[in-house]
């Protein structure tokens, strides 16, 4: 059968940057299942898996507002140190911030006595993403999947 709305996908991938370097792939032996229509990976993903076969291999390469969407510099703030309860703060550190649109997950990017900069912008934002695919098995999604919007079994959720 071809990927359509509400098809269960279990596709391998290599995913690179621009420039080259693999930022992540899928474990050997182990494919990423999603469910076709359900926002469960990238709109430009989703959309080059439409009409594929098990079986199918593919370079699909996807715009920023196609995947992570663009930077914005809005979400990289200085906060003072003071706000925070931290003694040993390093470059790197990941919190949780709460912000008017909720919480959103954000890297400490630099240091001063005084501030911390923290960037809540997505890892990927602002990337042009290349994907490596090989889709290895498409079938339809079980009412229950369906239900929770992912797929259930092995390499999905186990519940
Ligand atoms: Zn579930």
């Amino acid at each position: 059968m071809l990927i359509s709305k509400n098809s269960a996908v279990y596709f391998h991938y290599s995913l690179s940057d621009e420039t080259g370097n693999v930022i992540d792939s899928s474990t050997e032996g182990k494919p990423l299942p999603y469910i076709q229509g359900h926002n469960n990976i990238i709109p430009g993903l989703e959309k080059a898996m439409e009409g594929k076969a098990s079986g199918e291999v593919m370079v699909v390469t996807v715009e920023p507002k196609e995947a992570y969407g663009e930077r914005q510099d809005q979400m990289v703030q200085q906060i003072p140190r003071s706000s925070f309860q931290v003694e040993d703060m390093k470059v790197g550190m990941r919190f949780e911030a709460t912000t008017p649109n909720g919480a959103v997950s954000v890297v400490v990017t630099d240091l001063t006595e005084k501030t911390v900069t923290v960037d809540g912008n997505h890892a990927l934002a602002g990337k042009k993403l290349t994907f490596d695919i090989r889709i290895t098995e498409v079938r339809e999604a079980t009412k229950e999947e369906l239900a929770h919007g992912h797929v259930h079994g092995p390499g999905g959720h186990e519940h």
